[in-house]
């Protein structure tokens, strides 16, 4: 039998779906690219994401060999328009660098190990955190990990489900005891929150158009 958690994760879902379609996430041709992406979207807006992703493409530069062999300075310089670039391009050549040296640059090596030894080595790596080493694993190794932001934690303090302290780990251990272990669910879900933060839940939310025509917030305010 579905808990109530369950039950009300579940309908916040369906409802999403129903008003946004479905997200088909991650936009990115190759793994590669996916892990690339999920390192530069930290901190910033993935339109900003896109024209670094862009530029890398134009000098060739989305393969394992030539961001071994692209120098700092020149990497950063490509990837500006996502922001702190030259800290982006360090965190980069670290992950790359790990990549290569750990797993002889090939995805299949990297995810045949169990998915808490690769989330673990992934958060060996300087400058990747939680987000980005689930975003890794979901969305590049279609591993069934649920993947928190930002987005997730407002959301749902604002209907109730979590508290506004919950860590990211307590929030994740949320979702994953209340819903089936399915990847396609989980990326879908996490693409679908989101598209509801962007669009209504902002820091000011948007509430009247929003699908979620049952959240407490908007009756007690809690924002
Ligand atoms: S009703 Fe308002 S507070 Fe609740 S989820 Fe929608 S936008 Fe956010």
């Amino acid at each position: 039998m579905k808990s109530q958690g369950q039950k009300r994760l579940l309908k916040i879902y369906n409802r999403l779906f129903k008003h946004f379609g479905p997200q088909s996430w991650w936009p990115g041709e190759t793994q590669l690219e996916i892990c690339v992406g999920a390192i530069l979207t930290q901190n910033t807006a993935w339109s900003n994401v896109e024209k670094a992703i862009s530029n890398l493409k134009k000098e060739n530069c989305m393969e394992l060999g030539r961001l071994k062999e692209i120098k700092i300075k020149k990497l950063a310089s490509l990837i500006k328009s996502s922001g702190y670039f030259n800290v982006k391009a360090e965190r980069l050549k670290s992950f790359i660098d790990y990549f290569a040296n750990h797993h002889r640059g090939n995805f299949k090596n990297l995810f045949k190990e169990k998915p808490e030894d690769v989330r673990h080595s992934l958060l060996s790596v300087k400058g990747i955190g939680p987000e980005t080493a689930d975003s890794i694993l979901l969305y590049a190794g279609g591993v069934p990990i649920f993947v928190v932001d930002t987005y997730t934690k407002r959301i749902f303090y604002r209907l109730s489900l979590i508290v506004k302290t919950a860590t990211y780990d307590e929030v994740q251990s949320f979702f994953m005891k209340n819903l089936p272990r399915k990847t396609n669910l989980y990326n879908e879900y996490h693409a679908l929150i989101v598209m509801l933060g962007k669009h209504y839940c902002k820091p000011n939310p948007v509430c009247s158009p929003c699908p979620l025509k049952k959240c407490p917030a908007r009756k007690n305010k809690k924002f």
